[in-house]
């Protein structure tokens, strides 16, 4: 055998392989690829006896080379191997994925190691999905976003003044008392108990008219059942501006409380409420979107309480600098647990806060 008739059925042999080990699909058409090439009377292991004919020149010459070919072979039957075992392996069965040394391990039982391919795609794979919360806020923020409103932030960790005094919250309030806020070791340091320290926060930046919107947690230190967590969901919104009244309140209300539904008939009734923030202080019912004639949800009177409201107490736009002789607002809270909860027919807060994937995948 010539050097160069050498070379030649080299190059014919790799081609072959490589065209073979592409066509095979499966593990039945993979095993035909391993008795022609690579099996005892294969064709490579054939084609490298012929090393012991070679002149000691040529064998030093072209052995390693053949020598290297036999072993890229087989390296990449093994490659293709896995892949294929590898589509017919559950996801869950991948143990370690080490991007550094670029091998993956799959299963128990093999234990390959692969080259790995970011673009393949793996079979049974799960997707995530947005956490009802997320969905709910994201929906909101873009109602709001739409009529004019702009997303605010607010620490958890809040000081005394912007959760009660800035708030209209006198010392002798019971909101106030250690039952029912997580007070902190540090001086008039709290988890805020609401999410309307942020209205203090934006209103004492003195740039109005001003119209937020500010979705985050809040704490309470109570028991924890079915209906209450001693976290959960608040979404906040003030609106401060000139002649602002209780019929800006309502409409904004109303248009929100549509698109959330998804009703245009969806309709909402209004009930003195006390909250020592606002002034007058309203409580609105939307009407229960469930049913007809009463459900369990309205407790059959069919109507649904869902948010806190009113005009802005003038005490509480004088601690932030604003006159209110000039500027009037309102203010609004909703329990976006309970917004949640009341949307996608969840009976309890625990589930949310579970991160349980049962409960999420449905979702
Ligand atoms: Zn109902």
């Amino acid at each position: 055998m010539s050097k160069a008739t050498i070379l030649i059925e080299l190059q014919q042999l790799q081609t072959g392989f490589q065209q073979a080990l592409a066509q095979a699909t499966q593990p039945a058409s993979l095993e035909q690829v391993r008795i022609k090439f690579l099996s005892r009377q294969g064709l490579i292991p054939e084609f490298l006896k012929q090393i012991k004919d070679l002149s000691p020149e040529d064998k030093i010459k072209f052995g390693p080379q053949l020598q290297e070919f036999r072993k890229t072979s087989e390296q990449e039957f093994s490659t293709k191997q896995a892949l294929i075992a590898s589509q017919n392996i559950p996801v869950q069965n991948i143990q370690t994925r080490d991007a550094q040394t670029q091998n993956i391990q799959i299963s128990s039982k093999i234990n390959l190691n692969l080259t790995l391919d970011p673009s393949s795609e793996l079979p049974n794979q799960k997707f995530g999905s947005l956490h009802p919360y997320t969905q709910v806020i994201e929906k909101l923020e873009n109602i709001f976003i739409s009529m004019g409103f702009r997303i605010a932030e607010g620490p958890e960790l809040e000081t005394e003044f912007n959760n009660f005094t800035a708030l209209n919250i006198p010392d002798d309030h019971p909101a106030r008392d250690s039952q029912d806020t997580f007070w902190l070791r540090l001086p008039q340091q709290l988890m805020r108990t609401q999410t309307s320290p942020v209205q203090i926060r934006e209103l004492s930046k003195q740039e109005l008219p001003v119209a937020v919107i500010a979705a985050g947690r809040a704490y309470r230190n109570e028991a924890t059942d079915a209906s209450h967590d001693c976290v959960f969901m608040q979404l906040e919104g003030l609106l401060v501006d000139k002649n602002i009244s209780v019929a800006n309140l309502l409409g904004t209300l109303k248009t929100c409380l549509r698109a959330i539904f998804e009703r245009e008939d969806l309709d909402i009734r209004v009930r003195p409420g006390f909250f020592p923030f606002v002034e007058p202080g309203l409580e609105i019912d939307m009407l229960c979107p469930f049913c007809t004639a009463g459900c369990s949800v309205c407790k059959r009177t069919r109507w649904i309480e869902i948010v806190g409201a009113g005009l802005v107490h003038p005490n509480v736009l004088r601690a932030c600098g604003v006159d209110p002789q000039e500027y009037s607002g309102f203010a609004f809270g909703f329990g976006l647990t309970r917004l949640v909860m009341l949307k996608y027919g969840i009976n309890d807060i625990r589930l949310l806060h579970s991160g349980k994937l049962d409960f999420l995948t449905q979702f």
